[in-house]
């Protein structure tokens, strides 16, 4: 605080129930989705968590948001279940004021690369995924294998402009959806005899992706523990990763160590006039254009340079501009 005043002083009473942001997912086989959904409604209603669960028969993947001792008691209840025992949980700041409610699914996929047949799970979580690894394990085998190391990039591209593994191999993805087209297209073939590490921001889509690679023929595939989030943790702008990392709420984008004023810092976003941005904008042509585009603060600033730089999105913004001009 810089003042030698005790901070709850100033942030009052409130500021003292600090609340919590926790991020999880597990594999394993769940028998009955529907009765493991009511037991998780019930008990973050219980606990007053707010945030989005959804369930498989595969397993669980979530978001919630409340006070830290709420967080806590729902960690150690959720424990209880015996598949669920070892469960890591990613704990970042927040609240339940992050999310409008609270949504409990049962879906055929938690995440939804459209191959629910194909995905098998036991006890000790996805079968046949890709080796396991730890960050530092990560830079072991680029210094052992050097070039020969292929990174796969298991999220959208569009995630990738803004920050990606050095040299990484983004495919042309849309959705996760994408990835199976992708695969089997044969694009990808000249990797298939070399180590290929799949990574994503925090690891639950590589689970499902580093399986469908092997099952398509790729036969040393790697995925990082923890995804971008614990490499970026232990590295920062000092490793293999470049740029920043795309997140899925309200902040779009977070960097590791200093940021952008890291000496280490690669910048790779970039708006369509050609400065440097790592901010993702809806076009202004939202009606008929729903990409997020990355735009600066200028082009943002004023309508008539506000859209993705798509001809018919560019017309739509000269429009508007001379309406509110
Ligand atoms: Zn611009
Ligand atoms: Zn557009």
């Amino acid at each position: 605080m810089g003042f030698g005043v005790p901070c709850c002083w100033l942030l009052g009473w409130e500021g003292m129930s600090l609340g919590k942001i926790l991020l999880f997912y597990k594999f394993t086989p769940i028998a009955d989705p529907q009765a493991m959904r009511l037991w998780q409604r019930d008990l973050c209603e219980l606990l007053g968590l707010t945030g989005r669960i959804l369930i498989s028969e595969h397993g669980i993947n979530g978001t919630l948001g409340g006070d830290m001792e709420d967080c806590k008691r729902y960690v150690r209840k959720f424990r209880e279940y015996p598949g669920f025992k070892d469960t890591e949980f990613k704990w970042s700041a927040g609240g339940a004021d992050d999310f409008p409610k609270l949504s409990v699914k049962v879906r055929d996929e938690i995440v939804a690369f459209g191959a629910p047949q194909e995905l098998r799970v036991d006890e000790h979580g996805v079968v046949g995924g890709g080796v396991h690894l730890k960050p530092e394990e990560v830079n072991q085998l680029v210094a052992d294998r050097g070039d020969d190391v292929v990174f796969f990039d298991g999220r959208n591209a569009m995630e990738a402009q803004i920050g990606k593994f050095k040299n990484a191999v983004v495919p042309d993805v849309r959705t996760t959806h994408d990835f199976i087209r992708e695969l089997e297209s044969g694009k990808y073939d000249w990797m298939k005899d070399r180590p290929v590490v799949s990574y994503c921001t925090g690891g639950i889509r590589c689970e499902i992706l580093s399986a469908l690679m092997k099952n398509r023929g790729f036969t040393e595939v790697y995925q990082i523990d923890g995804g971008i989030v614990r490499y970026g943790e232990k590295y920062g702008n000092h490793g293999l990763w470049e740029g920043s990392l795309y997140v899925f709420d309200k902040r779009m984008h977070m960097e590791f160590g200093l940021g952008t004023k890291d000496p280490g810092f690669v910048q790779l976003g970039h708006c369509k006039c050609g400065k440097p941005t790592n901010k993702f904008e809806h076009c202004v042509n939202e009606d008929n254009c729903r990409d997020l585009v990355l735009m600066c603060e200028d082009c943002y600033a004023n309508p008539a340079t506000r859209h993705c730089g798509r001809e018919e999105c560019a017309e739509v913004a000269a429009q508007v501009a001379a309406v509110a001009g």
